[in-house]
């Protein structure tokens, strides 16, 4: 598997497939480690976990740099994204104790039902490479907490960041076999799932690859959590801080390069100010700084791949072929998968061209009648993972809460995941939740224990 760095398209390391026999070894050793892991206390998991958060934090710049190289996020953003990390082991190092207490149930016939939360095996995650960091320790950080262990298949154009999370858990002294990053293609993952040895499966991807690795977990009868992404709405009323909305609408689209599951992907604005928020946001777009992502200057690297460039290029020429505007959003000459950010206007508000996940920084625009025309566009599409809703008006701000189909609402505010939070959404966006105790408790066994 190579590494291309995707701002030059040089290539920077070739990463060797483990072989059958290797896979087999990663999976026996899995099984002992959980074996052992899954009787250590508490104290011992959440210290590691804090060990596992100073060592972030201690080789922060080498973690950030080969996400920059590998997939080209600026290195401002890398850095922000270990330091999530960071957050994200202290915060299950902290607060875990508490969310491992399992409580007792009074029965009406006499006694009690108590309940403990049970370790359940060795869990697969599959992982994209938009957040190469933050998508492993989200599902990492739990895994360690509840008492499993984890088996990693990162996406193949990241496996330097994959290769340099093991490195930090054997580092910190980790038991072997507690995590194991294992460089396969997605080819691979179908025996593990079905491998006795493995416990559950999570996936954050395309929706192609959630349906692949749902169907096999089913027929495994395993369990399995999906992150899908989406096209999240945007939504602006009258009543909010326009400039506020503008400039967040900006950063949610082009943070990342547009490459994220939950940024605002379709803006959905009131007819009333449609005309003022399309001049600023036009603006603004326009001044984003495309370029070198070990620039501190710049605002936004290039997409993670020419294959990218291409996917989004299509996206674009078909929303055109269909009516819609582009304002900006040029390609840049290479070397570079290099895309300037834009908008698309006069997208017709067909759930099928409205639904794309355009993973790149081209936003899409939509006016809105009213409140219930902007919910209706918001829902018109079959994913429902975040939403961003910018009004002052509590009636108008309960609505949406009550009314947008989606996993997570965000008030005048951008959508930002938090280890706090349960991070998931609705419909094809994915099902399970990810992140603060919820996310903890997907992958653990809620034992009853009936006392008298
Ligand atoms: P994929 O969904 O294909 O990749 C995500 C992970 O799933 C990778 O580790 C990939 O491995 C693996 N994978 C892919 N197909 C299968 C399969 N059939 N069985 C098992 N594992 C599989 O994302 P892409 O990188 O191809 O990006 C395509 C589109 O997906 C993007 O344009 C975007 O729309 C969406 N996407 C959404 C993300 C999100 O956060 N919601 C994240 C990434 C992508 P490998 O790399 O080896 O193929």
């Amino acid at each position: 598997m190579k590494s291309i760095n995707p701002a030059t398209g040089e290539e920077i390391a070739t990463h060797t497939e483990l072989t059958e026999a290797q896979i087999d070894a990663a999976l026996d050793r899995a099984t002992a480690t959980f074996a052992t892991w899954r009787e250590t206390d508490i104290a011992e998991r959440t210290a590691l976990l804090s060990d596992l958060a100073d060592a972030y934090h201690d080789h922060r710049d080498r973690l950030a740099r080969m996400a920059t190289l590998e997939m080209g996020k600026t290195l401002k953003s890398a850095l922000v994204e270990v330091d999530k990390c960071v957050a994200a082991f202290r915060h299950y190092a902290k607060e875990g104790p508490a969310m491992l207490e399992g409580g007792s149930i009074p029965l009406a016939s006499g006694g009690n039902a108590d309940l403990v939360w049970l370790p359940i095996g060795p869990v697969l995650a599959v992982m994209p490479w938009n957040f190469p960091y933050w998508q492993v320790a989200r599902f990492l950080a739990p895994c360690i907490l509840a008492g499993n262990v984890g088996l990693l298949k990162h996406a193949s154009n990241v496996q330097g960041v994959g290769a340099l999370m093991q490195e930090m858990m054997a580092l910190v002294g980790a038991p072997d076999g507690l995590f194991q990053n294992l460089p396969i293609r997605s080819g691979a993952v179908a025996a593990i799932i079905a491998d006795n040895r493995v416990a559950a499966v999570t996936l954050t991807g395309s929706e192609d690859a959630g349906r692949a690795v749902a169907e096999q977990a089913g027929r495994a009868l395993k369990k399995v959590v999906l992150e899908l992404g989406g096209a999240d709405p945007f939504i602006v009323m009258p009543s909010a801080d326009l400039d506020a909305a503008v400039k967040q609408a900006v950063t949610a689209r082009i943070q990342n390069t547009g490459q994220s599951c939950i940024c605002g992907k379709r803006m959905i604005v009131h007819a009333d100010i449609y005309d003022a928020f399309l001049e600023r946001y036009a603006t603004a777009m326009a001044a984003v700084k495309t370029g070198d992502p070990f620039d501190p200057a710049t605002d936004m690297g290039p997409l993670s791949s020419e294959e990218q460039r291409r996917t989004v290029q299509e996206q674009i020429w078909k929303m055109k072929a269909a009516g819609a505007t582009l304002i900006g959003g040029e390609t840049l000459p290479g070397p570079g998968a290099y895309i300037d950010a834009g908008i698309l206007t006069d997208v017709p508000t067909d759930p099928a061209l409205m639904g794309e996940e355009i993973f790149g920084p081209i936003a899409m625009l939509f006016k809105a009648a009213d409140i219930d025309d902007a919910i209706a566009i918001a829902n018109a599409i079959p994913f429902g993972l975040g939403s961003s809703v910018w009004t002052t008006d509590p009636a108008e701000e309960a609505r949406f809460v009550r009314d947008v189909q989606a996993g997570m609402t965000a008030v005048n505010q951008m959508l930002s995941s938090a280890p706090e939070a349960p991070f998931g959404g609705v419909k094809r966006s994915g099902h399970g939740r990810e992140l603060g105790p919820y996310g903890l408790h997907e992958f653990m066994n809620l034992k009853s224990v009936y006392r008298k």
